[in-house]
């Protein structure tokens, strides 16, 4: 039996959405990058506890591929909730994006 994903009924955004392309006054390295809010913009982001879902090499994970599928929860400031996946299929590893379909928190628009 599969694990649910951490957000039910989510979407999917893409990954050049999260990503902040301007330094935003940032001092350390400049590949370092910001991460967005994908609905809102918003870069004020925190990670939560990351989750790996078992796809025991037979599509088990809930995702496409046929591997693990290893999901970072964060949430934003803005009271928005997505996740960023890094999923294994056959030896090549890929990163999408999901949002929630209701990922509004209370008092959050
Ligand atoms: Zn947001």
């Amino acid at each position: 039996m599969k694990e649910a994903w951490l957000i039910e009924g989510a979407g999917m955004a893409r990954l050049s959405d999260v990503i902040v392309h301007d330094d935003g006054g940032w001092h350390g390295y400049p590949w370092y990058k910001r991460l967005q809010c994908p609905l809102c913009r918003d870069t004020y982001q925190h990670t939560g506890h990351q989750q790996t879902i078992l796809g025991n090499d037979n599509y088990e994970a809930g995702w496409e591929g046929r591997g693990d599928l290893l999901v970072v929860p964060l949430e934003g400031e803005c009271g928005h909730l997505w996740e960023i996946c890094l999923g294994f299929h056959k030896g090549e590893t890929f990163v999408f994006v999901r949002v929630g379909a209701s990922n509004y928190l209370d008092g959050a628009a």
